[in-house]
């Protein structure tokens, strides 16, 4: 008997997306890599799937996710997708570098994507290589994780590997694998690209498909369900992402997921000192992506996607039009209503009275004006520790002035002070993935050391907690460490 055959059991397959017509995707094997190592395991994640740890960690498992032996019942695909980039019309993407070896479904009966992020050249490949390297790969890593531990829905981390070989980017790097998992990997570009070839069949297919996998309750609805469900989740999504301060950096509709996902980490981050213009990614010029233009954008895609719905709507084009417009004018309300509700129990509020609204406002363009700290601010107003969040504004008066008006109404607030600093510290986190830390993570692994890796991993998974012993991580840049700059994983 091999060492294989008695480490525990192996995935088992439950591929629908397979099952979908032929040009729904190219099937296509990994590209094996030389010397596969394993970075990283994420073992509650796989408990969750119903995997078995044991097998994950073995040879064989090693072996599926460096995509050099897959499991029986894998059947690896690529899949085709079009896209705005930047606004401007691909009419062919695709999973470039990555495979999809195959679906399996929990023991809750939720059904997972395995995907492998690195994994070779595909018909979608366009220029690129195929491959990942190392920094991208514990990036998303990092921040996909965090962004689940603080409650916001994305595509998760199941295992990182090194692959041995290199991956030339501006130097050879190390090239890895990340092994991306989600209920789906269908994005507004999915629809895109087969609307814009007129393919009413696969739009069927697919509306069919997107709504069983991601909202069975909408079902009878059709596409115009399909559009309000979608519209409801990324109104949420965008909301939380403003919430944490947090910057997609490429909101492209080909990185906009169906099911409302936050999904392809590229150059995105965090704010240190609030910014509503903030922009970290290199590629993003004119601000399209900035934090404040997040929401605006949404609608932009949200629109792109009711398009490429509307021969499924009705016959009658025109009443097609008039659905989806009635959809997309409810986008504005159901954004507010998320983002005032992130942002009043982000200092205390449960409910809006008059003049809360503006009272939040008020703090932001004074967070603004005074370079504060958004995350260090409203833990400091969480634990209602006013002293620290008015040190935290360069001009701490302009916090003052707000603190009374704060306080005043908090205290009106019913509820004993414990419960209501409780709740504040499950809507205001301590620990943000912070991009200096990220940085210094990737360059000691870059040494061979994953432990920043691992304790910045391990600090994120419960960032609401105050973890003394990671204080440090909590802390904004210093003037030399400060990252401007973020690029895209390829
Ligand atoms: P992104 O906006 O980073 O999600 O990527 C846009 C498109 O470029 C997707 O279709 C990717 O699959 C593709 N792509 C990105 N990096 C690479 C690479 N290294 N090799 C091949 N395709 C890539
Ligand atoms: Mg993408």
């Amino acid at each position: 008997m091999t060492a294989d055959s008695v480490s525990g059991a192996a995935p088992v397959f439950d591929n629908s997306y397979a099952a979908l017509p032929e040009r729904f995707y190219t099937k296509l094997d990994p590209a094996p890599v030389a010397e596969p190592a394993l970075i990283a395991l994420n073992e509650g994640l796989a408990e969750e799937m119903g995997l078995d740890t044991a097998w994950l960690r073995s040879e064989a498992g090693l072996a599926m996710f460096a995509g050099n032996r897959l499991p029986e019942g894998a059947e690896p695909l690529t899949q085709v997708y079009a896209g705005h980039q930047f606004g401007g019309w691909s009419p062919q993407l695709g999973d470039g570098r990555a495979n999809l070896i195959g679906e399996i479904a929990g023991p809750d009966g939720r059904h997972w994507d395995i995907q492998l992020k690195g994994s070779g050249q595909t018909p979608y490949s366009r220029m690129g290589d195929g491959r990942a390297w190392l920094g991208p790969v514990l990036r998303e890593y990092i921040v996909s994780e965090a962004m689940h531990a603080f409650g916001v829905p994305t595509t998760r981390a199941l295992a990182a590997v090194s692959t041995g070989e290199r991956v030339l980017r501006e130097a050879p790097f190390p090239g890895a694998f990340l092994t991306r998992v989600a209920p789906s990997h269908v994005r507004v570009g999915t629809f895109q690209y087969f609307a814009a070839r007129q393919d009413t069949d696969a739009l069927e297919h697919l509306c069919e498909f997107t709504l069983a996998r991601h909202y069975p309750e909408a079902t009878g609805e059709g596409a115009l369900g399909l559009l309000r469900s979608v519209t409801r989740v990324q109104a949420r999504l965008v909301a939380q992402w403003m919430g944490l301060g947090f910057i997609h950096g490429v909101m492209n509709t080909d990185n906009a997921h169906m099911g409302g996902l936050t999904i392809d980490y590229g150059p995105c981050a965090f704010m240190d000192s609030y910014n509503p213009a903030q922009v970290f990614s290199s590629i993003d010029q004119f601000g399209r992506y900035a934090y404040q233009a997040q929401p605006e954008i949404l609608v932009w895609n949200l629109a792109q996607l009711a398009s490429s719905l509307l021969p499924l709507m009705d016959a009658d084009q025109d009443k097609a039009v008039a659905q989806a417009r009635n959809v997309l004018h409810g986008f504005g309300a159901a954004y507010t209503e998320a983002w005032t509700k992130i942002f009043l129990a982000k200092i205390g509020l449960r409910e809006a009275r008059d003049g809360d609204i503006a009272l939040v406002q008020d703090l932001l363009g004074r967070m603004a004006e005074g370079d504060a700290d958004f995350t260090l601010t409203f833990r400091a107003l969480a634990g209602l520790d006013t002293a620290t969040a008015r040190a935290l504004f360069s001009n701490s008066e302009q916090f003052d002035d707000w603190a009374e008006r704060w306080q005043a109404r908090l205290s009106d607030e019913p509820g004993e002070e414990s419960e209501k600093t409780d709740r504040m510290r499950l809507a205001n986190p301590a620990f943000i993935p912070r991009n200096h830390r990220i940085e210094e993570a990737i360059q000691f692994a870059l040494a061979g050391d994953y432990g920043p890796f691992e304790r910045l991993v391990s600090a994120l998974a419960t960032p609401f907690e105050d973890q003394p012993a990671h204080v440090a991580l909590q802390q904004p840049p210093a003037e030399d460490e400060i990252v401007r700059q973020t690029f895209c994983g390829t």
